[in-house]
């Protein structure tokens, strides 16, 4: 199983890496924002992307629209929001965007493990 993380903070990123590698993924943190991101599950055989929702240049809405609209297998890869906002309405907005499912920074590694049986 090999995750992406899609993350443009690097402290963040390093979180998100050390818990993947704990619980035995792989994982790439490579994507520092949503263009990055698309093409990096372009590019790589991902099975599951962990998305955050706002990035510089490309945001996670949009990336995951445009993951969402492609004609390649990628359109059905399982993405999950990550963000800092654990407003109401929010899980709308991800789920609207096309995400499956929602994680709320910071991380925490039970609510991650249980997300990840969920969709992998
Ligand atoms: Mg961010």
């Amino acid at each position: 199983m090999r995750i992406l993380i899609a993350e443009d903070n690097i402290v963040n990123q390093k979180v998100a890496l050390k818990m993947l590698e704990k619980m035995g993924f792989r994982a790439d943190a490579v994507a520092n924002n949503g263009r990055e991101a698309v093409k990096a599950v372009v590019d790589m055989p991902y099975d599951l992307v962990l998305m955050d929702c706002q990035m510089p240049e490309m945001d996670g809405y949009k990336a995951t629209r445009e993951i969402r609209n492609s004609k390649s297998e990628i359109r059905n890869l399982p993405i999950i929001a990550l963000t800092a906002n654990a407003m109401k309405g929010d899980r709308e907005k991800c789920i609207n965007a096309g995400m499956d499912d929602y994680l709320a920074k910071p991380l925490s590694p039970k609510a991650l493990a249980d997300v990840l049986e969920k969709w992998l």
